[in-house]
């Protein structure tokens, strides 16, 4: 499965030139051309999936396993104290190119980097609702 006009596509078939840091089988992971924090990453799958939504199990599995390798070596190799591991999903979300990626994101102390995190509450029965909709859904979606 591949997408002729997708960016990463071509960075996994080796059509478009990427800082590559790390390969097999199953993913490529490769330096952010935009990089939010000295070392920022990305791992994709070479197959095109589109977000976290499409991705199947076993290559999600396979792509966070080198992930979880390639953020000790990054805070091993930068000055990083720790890793935002994020996936954009969606326009809403940030999602800029539709092929599934990781971003590794190093940070340090006082790099401004974040979220606006507004933590809020639920009102009322909208948790116990919102819950029993949720067990459902999950329910039916493993059945
Ligand atoms: P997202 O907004 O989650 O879809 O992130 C897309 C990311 O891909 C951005 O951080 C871009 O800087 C990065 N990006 C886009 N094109 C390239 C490219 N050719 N090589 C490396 N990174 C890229
Ligand atoms: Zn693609």
């Amino acid at each position: 499965m591949t997408d002729q006009d997708c960016v990463f596509c071509k960075i996994a078939r080796g059509q478009v030139p990427a800082r590559r840091i790390y390969e097999d089988d199953v993913c490529v992971a490769f330096l952010d051309i935009g990089p939010l924090a000295e070392g920022h990453t990305l791992v994709i799958p070479r197959q095109h999936f589109r977000d976290i939504r499409d991705i199947p199990p076993d290559v999600l599995a396979a792509v966070m396993t080198p992930t979880s390798m390639i953020a000790s070596a990054l805070m091993r190799t930068t000055d990083a104290t720790g890793i935002n591991v994020l996936q954009n999903t969606g326009l809403t979300a940030g999602q800029a190119v539709f092929h599934y990626h990781v971003h590794l994101i190093p940070r340090v102390e006082g790099d401004g980097l974040g979220f606006i995190w507004n933590a809020g509450k639920y009102e009322d029965d909208r948790a116990d609702e919102l819950q029993a909709q949720l067990v459902e859904a999950l329910a039916a979606a493993k059945a």
